[in-house]
């Protein structure tokens, strides 16, 4: 208590407090009219110091250590109190003209790092970014996703702005929940209602699908598309019939549930948001003229786009770099980006974490303007982290990673060739970061994030989730140099490195 006590006369001063015992983040200082907060780490925990005696003082909650002097926990409430004192640290929506890096966080803790990387470019972060998939397989809340990335802003006074995406939403429910908690971007995933059983190479088999729809519908598409010819820049496009019955097939039922859903939510929304819609979790390769159809009937409907995510052709696969044919992927991205320009909104690239190859051409078929999403490697950096300083946990994630991966697998697509992998046997302690290096290796640690931080034993403890986090609070400034490191690697091929 006495070295708390020792900080608390230069905050009274506005002055960054010195300690040999307390870690201070010098960067956390901030003030409200007389009353100023820094946070810190006392005992193992991370807490807001705050002095004075203005609002803030007493609205934020905590304990008293002296009359003028406060020890808060970094909690939800305290993080809406420090919402309502200081506008950076809620997350905002960036519209179509900035360009935005997703990075999701599934630990809470990379935000900091991410911040350094941040730092160094002009595009805008969206710190909080979780899939309802994500949260269930992490036993996590959109609450507290929020709050993490909150308080990673606050801890490195990053005041540039960050947003919070409720990633791949799908259900109704789940969209008013988030929307209510705060998220500034919502992106939509539509794979329910895209029509994904009709066999496309069987022209008969879209024709019944086409011809379920009602005659009015097919008639409104018929006249708007047929025989015309759709400029976008320089590119054409002429639908035929077969095109024509093939996309409205496809994607009219997908179409109706996004003009809905921003009916319905977004347009009496009092605030702004990002809304992205997602076509990417689909079987099919988004070709130009869905996304084009797509882009066109939303335009004439109203809806208001800040990006969207088709799926591209070849394989952006978890944690690893693009797989397919680069040429044919020039090709139609540029294609894409056409289209998105032409709509005014931007291209966003899903599973974007590691797609070192193409990120040149996406940078410069974009113009640098694009939405890229990655959030799965910032996990694989804690573990990068923790093969190096702590490699006996490291051999017990690995191996139970390996146990459990006909589980893990299932929630994702991805591919390792398990067979390729070195034994951890075979290898020295020393070595263990070598799988960080590994593409298979990484694949299988990449889907295994949920499992072993919701694994328990037979009394119901977790059995890694406390060592991770000891591990990644014993060697913070560590983790967030990786992180910074991982994330000025996509950011300098992306070339939108500007500081
Ligand atoms: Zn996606």
């Amino acid at each position: 208590m006495e070295n708390l006590l020792e900080l608390i006369e230069p905050l009274k001063n506005n002055e960054i407090p010195t300690s040999n015992e307390i870690k201070i983040y010098k960067n956390s200082l901030h003030s409200y009219k007389k009353t100023h907060f820094i946070m810190i780490k006392y005992e193992g925990n991370k807490y807001i110091l705050v002095v004075g005696k203005d609002t803030l003082f007493n609205d934020l909650n905590g304990e008293l250590i002296r009359n003028d002097a406060k020890l808060c926990n970094l909690s939800h409430e305290n993080r809406l109190v420090i919402n309502d004192y200081f506008e950076f640290t809620k997350p905002q929506a960036f519209g179509r003209n900035k360009t935005t890096i997703g990075l999701g966080d599934r630990l809470g803790l990379a935000t900091p790092g991410h911040v350094m990387a941040i730092n160094k470019t002009d595009a805008k972060p969206i710190f909080a970014q979780q899939s309802i998939r994500e949260l269930d397989l992490t036993y996590r809340t959109m609450e507290d996703v929020i709050d993490k990335a909150a308080y990673g802003a606050i801890q490195e006074g990053y005041d540039g702005g960050y947003g919070a995406d409720g990633d791949h939403l799908k259900k109704e429910k789940d969209i008013e929940h988030e929307l209510k908690l705060g998220i500034s971007m919502l992106t939509l995933d539509c794979s329910d209602y895209i029509s994904n059983d009709i066999n496309l190479d069987d022209e008969s088999d879209i024709e019944s699908s086409y011809n379920q729809l009602n005659e009015e519908t097919r008639e409104y598409y018929e006249n708007k598309y047929l025989g015309k010819t759709f400029k976008v820049k320089e590119v054409s496009l002429d639908f035929s019939k077969s095109d024509l019955m093939k996309v409205v097939a496809v994607y009219s039922k997908a179409i109706d549930y996004m003009v809905y859903i921003y009916k319905t939510y977004i347009k009496t929304l009092d605030r702004d948001i990002d809304f992205e819609i997602s076509i990417d979790e689909t079987k099919t390769i988004t070709s130009p003229f869905d996304h084009f159809f797509v882009a066109e009937e939303l335009y004439d409907q109203g809806i208001k786009v800040t990006s969207l995510a088709p799926r591209f052709c070849g394989e952006f696969q978890k944690g690893i770099d693009y797989i397919g044919d680069i040429n044919q992927f020039e090709e139609d991205l540029k294609i894409h980006a056409l289209i998105a320009e032409h709509f005014q909104y931007k291209l966003s690239i899903h599973s974007g974490s590691d797609k070192f190859s193409v990120f040149p051409l996406i940078s410069e078929k974009t113009k640098g303007l694009f939405h890229l999403k990655t959030a799965g490697t910032n996990w694989l950096e804690a573990i990068r982290l923790i093969s190096i300083y702590k490699p006996d946990l490291y051999k017990e994630l690995h191996e139970y990673a390996f146990e459990y991966f006909t589980e893990t697998q299932k929630y994702y697509h991805i591919t390792p060739d398990i067979n390729h992998i070195i034994p951890i046997k075979n290898l020295e302690k020393s070595e263990y970061k070598k799988y960080l290096e590994d593409d298979n290796a990484r694949q299988v640690l990449h889907v295994s994030y949920g499992l072993l931080l919701t694994a328990k034993n037979e009394k119901n403890e977790y059995l890694f989730k406390k060592d991770i986090y000891e591990v990644l609070g014993e060697y913070e400034d560590e983790y967030y140099q990786l992180l910074n490191e991982h994330i000025c690697h996509h950011l300098d091929l992306l070339n939108i490195i500007s500081k």
